[in-house]
């Protein structure tokens, strides 16, 4: 099944817009994992797994945990944010599909031509997303994000942001990230990319607000520490699963 196809579905079947980032430090990293993801399974809609669990445990470490995932219906980002030469990054994502992961996470600097060409190829292949970093949720972002460059096939000057965007809808994205800290950045993000599914990150913990990133576009909110920090985080995911409403 293709990766915006579960993701929809299970969205619907938790009537949960939450992506849990499974973001742990530490020892005994996979057991917690799995335990998490047992606690909360019901109250999210996709896993995102990045350099937390993948370095010390490897891309074979944490094939059970995919699994895991895939045996509650849920699909699994690996949030990888792919920037390299083509080539490269071709290994990179393929290690990582290989692996069970249903999509992938990009950063567009590397642009299409021997850059995420290959990427977005491997993964049409075999029914797998690709989400492109469009706008980061930490405070630096707004550093480069947003400085004005020309767009010479515009011809007009924007926010680098705004290039991103058009790029991932060129590009035919299955997603875009954009932080939940700039609500704003959200809305303007959304007008570019019309359908795309905006994943937004940095809520709670980094400031944001689930239910502000929701109301200005997002359709699916990313939350890591928030619950995976919090001394019962089954409770805390289907608190914060109500913060915005699905039916
Ligand atoms: O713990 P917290 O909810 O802040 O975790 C956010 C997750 O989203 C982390 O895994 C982080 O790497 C990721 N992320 C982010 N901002 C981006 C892209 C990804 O915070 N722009």
């Amino acid at each position: 099944m293709k990766f915006k196809q579960m993701i929809e579905e299970a969205s619907e079947a938790n009537r949960s817009r939450i992506v849990l980032a499974l973001d742990l430090k530490g020892g005994g990293l996979l057991e917690r994992a799995l335990k998490i993801l047992r606690d909360v399974h019901e109250h999210v809609c996709c896993i995102k797994l990045n350099k937390h669990l993948v370095l010390p445990l490897g891309v074979r470490g944490i094939v059970e945990l995919v699994f895991q995932a895939h045996d509650y219906h849920l699909p699994v980002i690996m949030d990888c944010k792919t920037s390299d030469i083509g080539s490269t990054n071709e290994v990179e994502v393929k290690a990582y599909f290989e692996a069970g992961f249903d999509a992938v996470t990009a950063m567009p600097l590397p642009g299409w031509t021997d850059g995420l060409e290959a990427v977005f190829k491997a993964a049409r292949g075999e029914g797998k997303g690709v989400l492109l970093v469009t706008y980061m949720s930490h405070r630096g972002a707004s550093e480069l994000f947003e400085i004005t460059v020309y767009n010479p096939e515009l011809k007009v000057f924007e926010e680098l942001y705004k290039v991103f965007s058009r790029k991932a809808l060129s590009w035919g994205a299955d997603g875009v990230v954009v932080g939940a800290t700039r609500p704003n950045i959200i809305r303007s993000v959304k007008e570019l990319v019309d359908e795309v599914p905006i994943f937004s990150p940095g809520a709670i913990t980094q400031g944001g607000s689930v239910e502000e990133a929701i109301k200005a576009g997002a359709s699916y909110v990313i939350v890591g520490r928030a619950i995976c920090e919090s001394s019962d985080p089954k409770a805390q995911a289907e608190r914060v699963k109500a913060l915005v409403k699905r039916s």
